[in-house]
Parts: C-alpha cells; structure tokens; sequence
C-alpha cells in the first residue's frame, strides 16, 4: 500500500480523497493555488504545495507544477478527483513515465472513451447498446442533411471531444440543420480544438441513467446499479438519486452485467460510469466517464462501500475487496448538489461565507469544504456542497432531504438550496416522474410566473 498521495483537486471532492486516505492510514499531499491558501483540503491534508497562482491552467492544470510537488513531498501515487486533470491521457502518461501511480484508469481507457466516436465505437463491439446514429464522424453540412433526413428529425450533433454539456445542438428540422451543425462544430474547436462531430437521434424524454462499475485491471469488474441523474439544467445534473425510481431490479441485473462485461473485457482499472440515455424500457449509451462521478456518494450509501478507498486499494496493486454477490441494494440515497449560484439565473456568486451550520442525524451526509468565514472564490467551479441522505425507501430519503435542508445554514452568499425546497413541493419530484427536460421546462414556468 502507498504511504503517501498527492491530490490533484480542490474543495469537497479533495477532502473526500483525504477523508478516505485518512482512515486507511495513507499521509496525503494537498496542492493549492494562491487563492487557496485558506481552503479546508488545505487545513485536512497532512501535507500542502502552493502549485501557482489562481487561474487553474497555472495551477490545477498545471502538469510541471503538480509533478513538482509530488518530487518535494515524495508521494507515490495521484488522485485526481473529478474534473481538472482526471480525465487527461496525457497527464496520466507522464505520471506513469515518472513511475508514479496515477489513482484511475489507464491511459489508454481514458484516450479511448475520452473521444465520443471511439468511445461509442468501442461499446458497441463491446456489445452495450447505442443511440442510432451515424457512423464515426460526419465531415459535411451534405452528409448532414442526407442523415437527418434519414433518420427522422430531430436529431442531436455533438461534438466528439465535447464535455460538461458543451458541443451539443439540437436540429428540429432540415432547416436548422445548418445553423446546429456548424455551430456544434464551433463549438468543438474553441472549447476543445477538435471541430470532429457526429448526429444521434434526439430522444424526446429519456432519463438519464449512469451505471457505476469498477475493475481491477485484471479482467475482473463488478457494477454497483444506477443512478437516475434526470433533472439536470443545460446538461449539468443538480439532483440525482439511486436505485433510479424507474428502474427495475430485473433491468439493472441486465444492464448492469452488460457494462460490468465490457469493462472487463478491456481489463478497465478503477471506477467508471457508462451514461445511458433510457427510454421506453431500452438504453442507449451516451459516454463512459473515466473517473470518479461527483454523485457517487448515492451509490456509496445504497451498498455501503466506499468507492475512494476501493480507488486507492486497486491502484495500489490489491484485489476488489468486492464481488458481485456481495453487492446488494439498502434503501434510497439522493444527493441534491449545493452551488454557490443566484437564482433565477444561477449566476455565481462567490463571496465570504457568515455563517455556515451543517445538517446532521440519521441518514445524513454532508461533502463540504465550507467553514464559517471561508470566502470562496470566484476562479473556479461553483459547487461548494453535496447534501446526500439515505433512508428505507424512497419517501423516507425524500423526508429527509427536507428535514436536512431545513437545518443547512450558508450564510452570506447565495446557493441553489431554495430550488430544492421549491422541488421538493411537485408531485412529480415526489412520485419521481421526471426526464430529462423537466426541470429545464419547471423553471422556464416558474420564471414566466414571477
Ligand atoms: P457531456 O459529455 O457534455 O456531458 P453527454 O453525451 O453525456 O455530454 O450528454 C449530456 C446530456 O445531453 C445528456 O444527459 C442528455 O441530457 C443530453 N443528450 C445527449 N445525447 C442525447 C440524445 N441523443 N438525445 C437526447 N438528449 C441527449
């Protein structure tokens, strides 16, 4: 076992890792921009590096200044959290030519699902199912057409190294084929320097149903269910929820086995998720992400692992302490995500933080870096909190996410906690009757009503 990691990130997700290393007697590094000085990972970790100043690409990206301070603290081995540097092949590469141990997959898994084509490509030799679509890239507004028109508006183009929602037009009809295509192109090339696309059927109200699985590396892997992470605001989850409240034991059994043989089949090291759009009782792959979910605490509290200590374990050379038959489902988890944003229009809002008071009791979660006077700063990511509960079942976890908000103080700046008190009040959050769009389409409601 190592006996000291550096982590690669900052805020919850990087006192998650301590928390985890911590309790496996692991001494952990923390880096940290200048802006972060003052951050909790900062205060948990054993150890911490000031890696730069506070835009990220001169710090938390910054691949000779985090390979630096694993050189000065002597770690062994990176985690990268979410995010930042976890999902690049070439960051990977390098950790492992210093002959470090990078705490996630392998390069090459995270080359090959990190292109959508070559992602979707590989599942479906792999046997998972897809969205129909076209065949590897589309090169010409021509080629386009003639597949929309094949395949029956609307249609989806996405950029093939596209991410967190960017990349990704919507054509309704032939006439705004053009306009979507070119800008999804665009799009591709300013965000990711890559203007490669690609069409999929639009689905008009799937859910969006991810399934957790892990490997050793060694041709073994195992899943660990679903989870519905349907209410999203343009593409970025909020509110997300495990077992899915549409998914049956006998699907997840199906679905679950086929994700868990794919990852196995290419000797898949660590955690992953396979993002399924579910429609009318099929699946259809969307991406596979190549790391840690920022929602993985649902899945953690349903069967009682923990995903970040299981992480360490395999990177450090040791079985799964798992199998699949010691996997089983206890209760219902939601994890509802805490931005510091101002509503109507989620604009962020950075600031200092008064007064901050953390729920507790039965079935209560919280992954936080906040404390009472912290002042979060404007540089990056505005998530500064996860609320998860777990109860029996579904309306008990429900119960408590209320209760649980109730008693959260974060005083001083705005967050996204009165979106989910007014959520928790529809019927169909309650009965769990959601795609997709819903939420987008709630709130265009609710601003119209205002
Ligand atoms: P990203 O990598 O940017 O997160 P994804 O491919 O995972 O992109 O898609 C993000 C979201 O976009 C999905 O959760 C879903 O809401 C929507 N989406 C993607 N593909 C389709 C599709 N074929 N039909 C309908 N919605 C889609």
């Amino acid at each position: 076992m190592f006996q000291k990691i550096l982590i690669a990130n900052r805020g919850e997700i990087a006192l998650r890792v301590v928390r985890a290393a911590r309790e496996m007697g692991i001494a952990t590094v923390a880096v940290h921009s200048t802006a972060d000085a003052d951050a909790m990972h900062v205060r948990m970790a054993d150890e911490s590096v000031c890696i730069g100043p506070p835009p990220s690409p001169h710090s938390y990206l910054s691949v000779p200044a985090i390979m630096s301070a694993c050189e000065i603290t002597g770690a062994e081995a990176i985690h990268p959290g979410y995010g930042f540097l976890s999902e690049n092949a070439q960051f990977v590469q390098i950790v492992e030519d210093h002959g470090l141990t990078f705490i996630g997959p392998t390069a090459e898994h995270i080359r090959i699902m990190g292109d959508k084509i070559t992602a979707k490509d590989t599942m479906k030799a792999l046997g998972v199912p897809c969205v129909p679509g076209s065949e590897g890239g589309v090169a010409t507004l021509d080629e386009a057409k003639r597949l929309g028109a094949e395949m029956g508006y609307p249609v989806i183009i996405k950029a093939t190294a596209g991410g967190g929602g960017r990349g990704m037009k919507v054509a309704s009809s032939a006439a705004e084929m053009e306009k979507a295509f070119m800008t999804a192109r665009a799009e591709g090339k300013a965000a990711f320097g890559n203007d490669e696309v690609y069409i999929e059927k639009y689905l008009q109200k799937p859910r969006h149903i991810e399934i957790q699985v892990f490997g050793d590396g060694k041709g073994r892997a195992v899943h660990l269910g679903e989870r519905d992470c349907s209410l999203q605001r343009r593409h970025q989850k909020v509110f997300e929820e495990a077992p899915g409240p549409a998914i049956s034991a006998e699907e997840r059994a199906r679905i679950g086995k086929v994700c868990a043989d794919a990852v196995a089949r290419i000797n898949y090291t660590g955690a992953g998720t396979i993002e399924f759009l579910y429609e009318d009782g099929a699946f259809y792959f969307i991406e596979m992400n190549t790391r840690l979910q920022v929602e993985h605490p649902v899945t953690e509290a349903i069967f009682g692992v923990d995903l970040v200590r299981e992480q360490i374990r395999v990177a450090s050379g040791l079985p799964m302490s798992f199998e699949q038959d010691d996997l089983t489902i206890n209760g219902h988890a939601i994890e509802v995500r805490i931005n510091a944003e101002k509503l109507p229009d989620f604009r962020p809002c950075p600031g200092r933080i008064t007064q901050y008071h953390a729920p507790g009791g039965l079935g209560v979660r919280i992954d936080s870096a906040l404390y009472d006077g912290y002042t979060i700063p404007p540089y990056y990511d505005s998530l500064i909190g996860k609320l998860i509960v777990h109860g029996r079942d579904r309306p008990e976890a429900l119960a408590r996410l209320n209760r649980a908000l109730g008693e959260l103080i974060v005083d001083g700046v705005d967050t996204t906690v009165p979106l989910f008190h007014a959520l928790l009040q529809e019927d169909d959050v309650q009965s769990g009757a959601y795609n997709i769009h819903w939420l987008e389409k709630w709130l265009d409601r609710a601003l119209a009503a205002d």
